[in-house]
């Protein structure tokens, strides 16, 4: 079922729960009762804890050969970096590609979704291919993921042989999973050495990709729909790949949003016109790491991990997909310094970076922000609720990263 596609050549003696699943957890669901945040007669929307249960994801490639190439890409090895090929290389060049011994990665097969900006394969469209060279002079590629979490094309027959056989509690998860990557190979543990055009280049990407896909979506009759734009750097925090790349996971479920989007929801709703990310000093601007015309990054007061840094843009704005391209221009160059910076003073280079969107659809208050989570590990009582302990003072975490961040910016 690669590529999100369920039909009756790929579902032939298979089990039902051989497809992605999406499972509420009925101990902590409730359903949605404000028509601002997805309330409509004729479905019954949740919010609350789900899980996506997708037996394909297992069988995604590994991308690195061996602990020590990894360990290469830590320290942005030349040696490791030049001339690297992986599966994506095979995508590009629209041909199979080898490695050092002769070997094949990858088989070249793909969908795309935009190349830049520029749109090209449906959305929803059903064959993979190869596709022509992608030229020199191309920034960014968004792809439909090879290996989702949700099912893009059901075949209706399938669906109903599906539905007929899970139980109520657990549904046939619908989606569309992207994966955006840059067209030459830059390691993603070296923002460094990827160009800031490129990085740039990946953002309008994916802001046409999620677009063009909801265009799409909108198109078939789905609405209310999240949008979750992540990128996963480094092999701790779920980055597969070497290469620098960024998701994009669109729900198409129509059931609802997770506990934690709820109460940024919520949150917003209580502030009515007296927006916090518009009017806040950030503690008296001790908090402040970074402020450029378009975007504000500092470390949050309520770090989820030490060093945890939230940015959002100046600008009272929604939606990813709102930012113009001057503010994603000046994110990238803001990225890289502050990326080159949590380098210098030893932070982990597995990161996060996650997008808090309002979803299409929602008539709700909310000011775009994001989240960069530097890998750590998390402890039990850390998993029972909302919960983080942290040991590095905020304010102090924010005067670091500035220190380091000072030679970047005479
Ligand atoms: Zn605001």
């Amino acid at each position: 079922m690669e590529w999100g596609i369920i039909n009756k050549e790929n579902f032939e003696d298979k089990t039902t729960y051989d497809c992605p699943v999406k499972r509420w957890d009925p101990l902590s669901t409730v359903k949605i009762t404000s028509e601002a945040f997805g309330l409509r007669k004729e479905h019954m929307r949740f919010y609350g804890h789900y899980s996506y249960i997708s037996p394909i994801r297992g069988l995604r490639p590994k991308g690195f050969k061996s602990d020590e190439q990894e360990e290469q890409f830590y320290n942005c090895l030349e040696k490791a970096v030049s001339k690297f090929k992986d599966v994506f290389s095979s995508i590009i060049e629209g041909k199979i590609a080898h490695d050092d011994w002769g070997m094949p990665i990858g088989d070249g097969f793909t969908m795309i979704i935009t190349e830049d900006e520029l749109k090209r394969d449906d959305p929803f469209s059903e064959t993979p291919h190869r596709i022509e060279r992608i030229p020199d002079t191309c920034k960014a590629i968004t792809l439909i993921n090879r290996y989702p979490s949700m099912a893009r094309i059901i075949d209706r027959d399938i669906e109903a042989h599906i539905m007929k056989n899970l139980p109520p509690h657990i549904k046939l998860s619908e989606g569309i999973n992207l994966v955006t990557i840059s067209r030459n190979f830059y390691p993603s543990l070296c923002f460094k050495l990827i160009p800031e055009d490129v990085l740039a280049g990946i953002f309008l990407s994916m802001k046409a990709a999620i677009l063009y896909c909801i265009e799409e979506s909108i198109n078939k009759d789905y609405y209310d729909i999240p949008v979750m734009p992540f990128f996963n750097i480094g092999t701790k925090v779920g980055g597969s790949q070497p290469r620098i790349h960024s998701q994009v996971y669109i729900d198409l479920n129509m059931d609802g949003h997770g506990s934690r989007l709820e109460g940024y929801l919520e949150a917003f709703k209580e502030m009515g016109d007296r927006c916090h990310l518009c009017e806040t000093t950030h503690g008296g601007s001790d908090r402040i790491i970074l402020e450029t015309e378009f975007w504000t990054f500092y470390t949050t007061g309520s770090p989820v991990r030490n060093y945890h840094i939230r940015f959002h843009p100046n600008e009272h704005i929604r939606r990813f997909s709102q930012l113009k391209s001057n503010q994603i221009q000046d994110l990238a160059h803001c990225l890289k310094l502050i990326f080159q910076a949590l380098d210098d003073i030893e932070i982990d280079k597995n990161r996060n970076i996650l997008f808090n969107s309002c979803p299409y659809g929602y008539d709700a208050n909310f000011h775009l922000f994001a989240d960069i989570i530097p890998h750590e590990v998390i402890g039990g009582a850390e998993l029972a609720d909302d919960m983080r302990v942290a040991r590095k003072l905020p304010h102090i975490a924010a005067k670091e990263i500035r220190e380091s961040l000072e030679k970047y910016l005479k």
